[in-house]
């Protein structure tokens, strides 16, 4: 049997072993926030931002940043209808209403002519996604709010490489969030950050994750809000410190692992994969390649996902249309998302996978496309 081939798995080395290590061992006591400030500091660098604030999730990220731009009852967040649900799931938290508009064809992510259209008096924030590590068109968005005060906050939890104009994805937006999750380029289990250039908006951010204690104040267990708790551990940032010091090795790998699948597909007809984008100084962070079939090959995602299974290859779906699911009203205005997720498929691109591998799960795509084609053809 041939070895199997994961969609997702960390890369682990002595390092982060090393640092776990230390932190469970010796920080404790007066020690117990030094791995979690490092971390911080470390992050804002490879951002380029001023600040950040460490989280036990990017969903706890993203809750915090939204109330601390004050975003709750009658309020409304414009975000694209192809989503993961936690993007969505602070917002209604907060008691607020996500807006849920089209996406682009080519970069899956939010139409800012559609964005546009949806804004009313309510709008308080436009939420990008750098789905799959993708870019938004940032400047566009940037452009549709401006005029109206509305603030573009970036979901980043994907976009850990991804750069735009020059600047990386998460330090463009008022305030962006990541996420360390096990599944994510860079990881401490679970785990986020907040990121922000804006003073203001990071002393509330900071008085609310402190359990709403400011900055400064000189009372123990004085509060003046009713905060959040949304910490991450020592122990956590620890792991996190030792993937900083690796995170342009684990961007590049990401990277190279879309490049050896592009080079290997790019002669099949019938699929797209992520966009390579042309804009100047501009690099999607590739966290997971995608494959998008052409409508004629009446793709089926769990079908392939069986067939993989069978050939021992992990695989995921593409992200449903959230306005398909219960809790949602259907918008089947949205045409891309609609008709986007079920002829998408996530390849694996773990930081071991081999180039055998890789040629491996691209051999399982090259035959279904023979299949497809041959059938259609004697139709
Ligand atoms: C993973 C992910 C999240 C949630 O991150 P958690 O750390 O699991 O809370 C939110 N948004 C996007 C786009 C994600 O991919």
């Amino acid at each position: 049997m041939s070895s199997r081939v994961l969609y997702a798995k960390p890369s682990i080395t002595e390092l982060e072993i090393r640092y776990a290590t230390d932190a469970v061992t010796n920080g404790w006591g007066d020690k117990c926030y030094e791995y979690i400030q490092k971390f911080e500091t470390m992050f804002k660098q490879h951002l380029g931002v001023k600040y950040a604030i460490s989280t036990s999730s990017c969903t706890g990220a993203l809750h915090l940043g939204l109330a601390g731009l004050g975003i709750g009852p009658g309020d409304e967040v414009i975000m694209a209808d192809t989503n993961w649900i936690q993007s969505a799931a602070p917002i209604i938290q907060l008691g607020a209403k996500p807006v849920f508009v089209d996406i682009l064809a080519d970069t899956w992510c939010l139409d800012p002519v559609k964005v546009k259209a949806a804004i009313t008096p309510r709008t308080k924030a436009i939420l990008a996604v750098h789905l799959y590590g993708n870019l938004c068109d940032m400047d566009a968005l940037l452009a549709v709010a401006e005029p109206h005060g509305i603030a573009v906050i970036e979901d980043t939890a994907q976009g850990i490489g991804s750069v735009y104009k020059g600047k990386r994805a998460g330090s463009i937006g008022r305030f962006g969030v990541f996420s360390f999750h096990g599944t994510k380029t860079i990881t401490t289990g679970e785990g986020g950050m907040f990121v922000t250039n804006d003073d203001a908006l990071y002393e509330k951010v900071f008085t609310l994750s402190n359990q709403g204690r400011a900055r400064g104040e000189t009372r123990q267990f004085w509060s003046n809000t009713v905060g959040l708790k949304y910490k991450m551990a020592n122990v956590q940032a620890a792991i996190g410190c030792a993937q900083m010091e690796r995170v342009e090795t684990l961007i590049k790998r990401k990277r190279g692992i879309f490049f050896s699948y592009f080079n290997l597909l790019k002669t099949i007809d019938c699929l797209q994969m992520n966009p390579i984008s042309d804009v100047p100084e501009t690099q999607p962070g590739y966290w997971m390649p995608t494959v998008v079939f052409d409508k004629k090959l009446n793709f089926d995602p769990y079908k392939f996902l069986e067939t993989l299974k069978q050939n021992n290859i992990d695989g995921r779906v593409f992200f449903y249309p959230l306005t398909m699911m219960p809790m949602f009203e259907a918008k089947k205005e949205n045409v891309v998302s609609y008709d986007l997720y079920n002829r998408a498929i996530n390849l694996p691109s773990y930081f071991e996978i081999s180039e055998d591998g890789i040629k491996r799960v691209v051999d399982v795509i090259a035959n279904l496309i023979k299949e497809k084609t041959r059938s259609s053809v004697a139709v």
